[in-house]
């Protein structure tokens, strides 16, 4: 029954093996690269979802033997095997002749599918469907059509035995159509109580490098974590930790989340942020909102890109006031007041100099909290004593102002400004919400 691994038994008897699907994505434009591969990435969460995981993936280009293969060896691993790309009219597209020859399914011409085509091209004002279309009324011996309200090419569904394989059509559009259309509704039926429970529940955390993230996580793990698995998930901006829960009854998924999310929300609580689209902008203008507060920002190095994650929220005119991109020493003196004996003292990028913005553009916006961000994004700039990466952030308010300093990687100026950017919203966040963040020794 091939090679999926099999689910330790529950209550002595011996579990049937999950089942699972796999996915073959069909097109040269994929491997050159020319394309990228979406509909695998739907489809992955599309399945997942419905607790039938993706165990493999094969990519191959428009050739016939090469599809015929990766169909054969998908179908020895997988229940529901999903082939999308190729099903067009036009001579590179080979799935249908390469699926129907691998399950010796004659191709024969659909009367019914046929007509619906014509009458497709003559609602937009054809007078008659190029031949080559007529390909798309090819359906292979067995087969099940699923019509396709969003473009020309029909899915097919063919069944061997106990497995399955659905051609859909490219275009992410109508694949993606095509797929809520027929098949979610089909891989229930077909495998019901069988189906995994998979849920994921996921903490973002911002300020903390994966590595420290997960020494910290790791000390405070149990031996087993049953049912639920953990992973890592950094990008520039921060690291999500995602539980998944699989293999429980659908009930009692959230319970296992839960205990683990208690272990583990007193480590992560100074560097985690709660928002539904994982950006850190969102929770804050969230935890402002509840406050009833505002906020206003003075940006250096940034050159505006913390308010632009602000106003990327829909609605904040509430909470956000306004902001100011104080490049030049001369902005900082003239409209946030930065005393030039601060700068002359100290440099444009110090302390006193993020401290003064703040304090300026929440005087000069009448916001509760002022933030402000200094600092050298690089490439050129940077010296000795403040190399490229250095940044300075404050943020005024409650009647103090907190500075913190960071080392970021030097990297390319908009890695640099992205992160600074975050770091600024961090430092505001955990003023708001999170508490002090424990210092680290790597930053
Ligand atoms: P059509 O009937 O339009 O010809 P098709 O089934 O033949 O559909 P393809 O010709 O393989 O599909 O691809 C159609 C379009 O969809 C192309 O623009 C292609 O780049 C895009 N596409 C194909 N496969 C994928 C994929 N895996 N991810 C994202 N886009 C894809
Ligand atoms: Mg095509």
């Amino acid at each position: 029954m091939g090679d999926t691994s099999t689910v330790s038994a529950r209550s002595g008897t011996p579990a049937a093996p999950p089942p699972c699907s796999a996915i073959v994505t069909v097109g040269d434009e994929l491997l050159y690269g020319e394309t990228v591969d979406t509909n695998s990435a739907w489809l992955g969460k599309a399945l997942t979802g419905l607790g039938l995981p993706v165990a493999k993936r094969w990519a191959v280009g428009d050739v016939a033997s090469d599809i015929r293969e990766a169909v054969d060896a998908a179908l020895a691993t997988a229940d529901l095997v999903i082939v999308t790309g190729g099903l067009g009219p036009t001579r590179d597209d080979l799935t249908r002749d390469a699926v129907a020859d691998l399950l010796r399914a004659p191709l024969r011409e659909d009367p019914e599918l046929l007509a619906a085509l014509e009458r497709r091209f003559q609602a937009r004002g054809y007078d008659r469907m190029p031949a080559s279309n007529r390909s798309q009324a090819l359906v292979p011996e067995g087969a099940t059509v699923l019509p396709n309200a969003h473009g020309t090419a029909p899915g097919l569904l063919l069944e061997r035995r106990e497995r399955a394989v659905v051609l859909l059509p490219g275009v992410p559009r109508e694949l993606r159509g095509l797929f809520t259309d027929h098949m979610e509704a089909w891989v229930r039926r077909r495998f019901g109580e069988r189906l995994l429970a998979i849920e994921h529940r996921v903490l973002h955390t911002t300020g903390i490098p994966e590595s420290r993230l997960s020494e910290l996580v790791e000390a405070v793990l149990p031996p087993s974590l049953g049912p639920v698995s953990l992973a890592f998930l950094p990008d520039p901006l921060g690291v999500d930790l995602r539980l998944t829960v699989r293999g429980v009854l659908p009930q009692e998924a959230a319970a296992h989340l839960d205990r683990l999310e208690a272990i583990l929300a007193p480590v992560v609580a100074p560097w985690r942020f709660e928002a539904k689209g994982g950006d850190l902008a969102e929770a804050v203008v969230s935890a402002l909102r509840s406050r009833g507060e505002t906020l206003a920002v003075a940006e250096s190095c940034t050159g505006g890109l913390v308010a632009h994650r602000i106003t990327t929220i829909a609605g904040v005119s509430d909470v956000f006031v306004g902001g100011v991109v104080a490049y030049a020493n001369a902005v900082k003196q003239g409209l946030l007041d930065v005393p030039e004996v601060v700068i002359d003292a100290h440099g444009a990028v110090s302390a006193e100099v993020a401290a003064a913005m703040a304090h300026g553009v929440a005087r000069m916006c009448d916001a509760t909290w002022g933030v402000g961000v200094t600092g050298v994004a690089g490439p050129t700039g940077g010296t000795d004593e403040k190399p490229v990466g250095t940044v300075w952030y404050a943020v005024a308010g409650g009647g103090r102002v907190v500075t913190r300093f960071a080392r970021l990687p030097a990297g390319d100026r908009a890695a640099i400004q992205a992160r600074a950017a975050q770091g600024a919203l961090h430092l505001l966040h955990e003023r708001l919400v999170a508490g002090e963040t424990p210092e680290l020794n790597s930053a």
